[in-house]
């Protein structure tokens, strides 16, 4: 078994801190983007040689080119057990394109249609739909979980109008995994369809599509590259290759059509239908090394190290005085490798900048994207809300959060939580060098 650490660039880059010393980074931040496989890198300068047109060209190389893209979707296909007959993998930017273009492709300018959404969503899964369909939210319990007798009861209040049913399989402020074959089972047994959004569950935990016709078949699913140790610009976006058929593509333009007169225009099958323009032919060569690495390693020992990690660190987190962990009773639920927190009397912005700045530890602070639900998670009302909004100078409230890729390990826990122990002895002083004058 490779060791995982070793597998990934970066794990011993040093980076400045406040006082202009260096320290090895500590990288807390993949729920964000995580860092390349050292293995994507080598498929990188190997196929650099071979690199060419896709789809266009009779050469040897544009061959080559055309092979490695077409072998692509075949590794994906295996990594996430698409119904191969029925379903296609089409190519996208990441994982906000293709739900973009999901929702442009599914819109038929009918508001009575509905989209239902959920109060967990980043807003990649929020705002595309909005405008087009009517949206509606399926409700989250106090820990943040969604609800599924909400799920059934929009199901049932919406009736023959649901277009879509579109949920994150995993979230990224709290880690929760939702139950995908469960809610799809439940949005079939209402006659439609489920988007599973898979930016924060594909790199973590093994996906099963399910077989076309099953009440567990995952319609729709979508992810990006960049949180799989390949950060070459790929997304991915898989569905029923009959939708992609008998819809108009949402980008157009050479590489999707068969054949344009200034009359007609024969479009392409799909997936090159809902590919046009020259391809990201390296993104998918850098994807394809990345998801056979992850093969390699196994996903399920990916699954099982980091969750493995996440306990050691919250049970050393619950112990630190002055720290709130978001939703924290849940911790034996399945959940992905993210923890939100806040020191008590820190603002969420200067701990990540103290963090940084003090021990080369590298967290994100915020909303995360998914605005409505963080809102949700710190308890606050449409006049908190409102109060921050109308006074700009008072620091919007928020979390921080770390997240951990294959490679992270328990000594750099250990590091973070003497970090966190430092700044909590001594809150005012760190408050003072670190915000500004502000
Ligand atoms: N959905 C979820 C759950 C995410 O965490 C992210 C990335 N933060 C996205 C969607 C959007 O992914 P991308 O930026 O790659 O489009």
């Amino acid at each position: 078994q490779p060791d995982l650490r070793n597998l990934v660039v970066g794990v011993d880059t040093k980076v400045p801190l406040a006082n202009n010393t260096y320290v090895t980074a500590v990288n807390f931040d993949n729920a964000a983007s995580t860092p390349p496989f050292f293995s994507v890198m080598k498929e990188i300068n190997n196929f650099a040689p071979w690199y060419s047109s896709v789809h266009r060209g009779a050469g040897y190389k544009s061959i080559v080119s055309t092979q490695v893209y077409e072998d692509g979707r075949q590794v994906i296909k295996d990594f996430v057990k698409v119904d191969k007959e029925k379903d296609v993998v089409i190519y996208t930017r990441n994982t906000t394109e293709s739900i973009n273009m999901l929702a442009y492709l599914l819109c038929e300018n009918d508001k009575n249609q509905v989209i239902l959404s959920t109060w967990m969503e980043h807003l990649a899964n929020d705002l595309p739909w909005r405008g087009k369909f009517t949206v509606d939210y399926v409700e989250i319990d106090d820990y943040g979980r969604l609800r599924l007798d909400d799920l059934e009861n929009k199901l049932k209040k919406y009736s023959g109008r649901v277009k879509l049913v579109t949920v994150t399989g995993a979230s990224n402020i709290t880690g929760y995994v939702n139950p995908i074959h469960e809610i799809a089972k439940i949005v079939h047994k209402h006659g439609t369809k489920v988007l599973i959004d898979g930016a924060q569950l594909v790199p973590h935990i093994g996906v099963d599509m399910k077989p076309f016709g099953s009440p567990e078949h995952i319609d729709y699913l979508v992810f990006s590259s960049h949180k799989m140790y390949s950060p070459f610009g790929v997304g991915v976006l898989i569905g029923p290759q009959e939708v992609f058929a008998n819809s108009e593509p949402v980008y157009k333009g050479g590489g999707d059509v068969k054949l344009v007169t200034h009359q007609s225009i024969y479009w392409e099958e799909p997936p090159a239908r809902d590919e046009a323009g020259t391809p990201n032919v390296m993104g998918v060569a850098a994807l394809t090394a990345a998801i056979k690495t992850m093969q390699s390693i196994g996903i399920e020992r990916i699954e099982a190290y980091e969750n493995a990690l996440t306990n050691y660190a919250l049970n050393r987190l619950k112990y630190l005085p002055h720290i709130d962990i978001y939703a924290y009773s849940q911790i034996n639920k399945r959940k992905v490798s993210i923890i939100p927190f806040n020191i008590r009397g820190v603002h969420h912005e200067l701990t990540a900048k103290i963090l940084s700045g003090e021990d080369g530890i590298e967290v994100r602070n915020g909303l995360f994207c998914a605005h409505p639900y963080a809102l949700r998670l710190l308890n606050l009302t449409s006049e908190h809300i409102d109060y921050f909004v109308n006074n700009p100078d008072i620091p919007f409230p928020g979390l921080v959060r770390v997240s951990f890729g294959l490679y992270n390990n328990s000594l750099e826990v250990d590091r973070f939580i003497t970090a966190l122990q430092k700044i909590i002895a001594d809150k005012s002083y760190y408050i003072m060098k670190y915000s500004d004058g502000r």
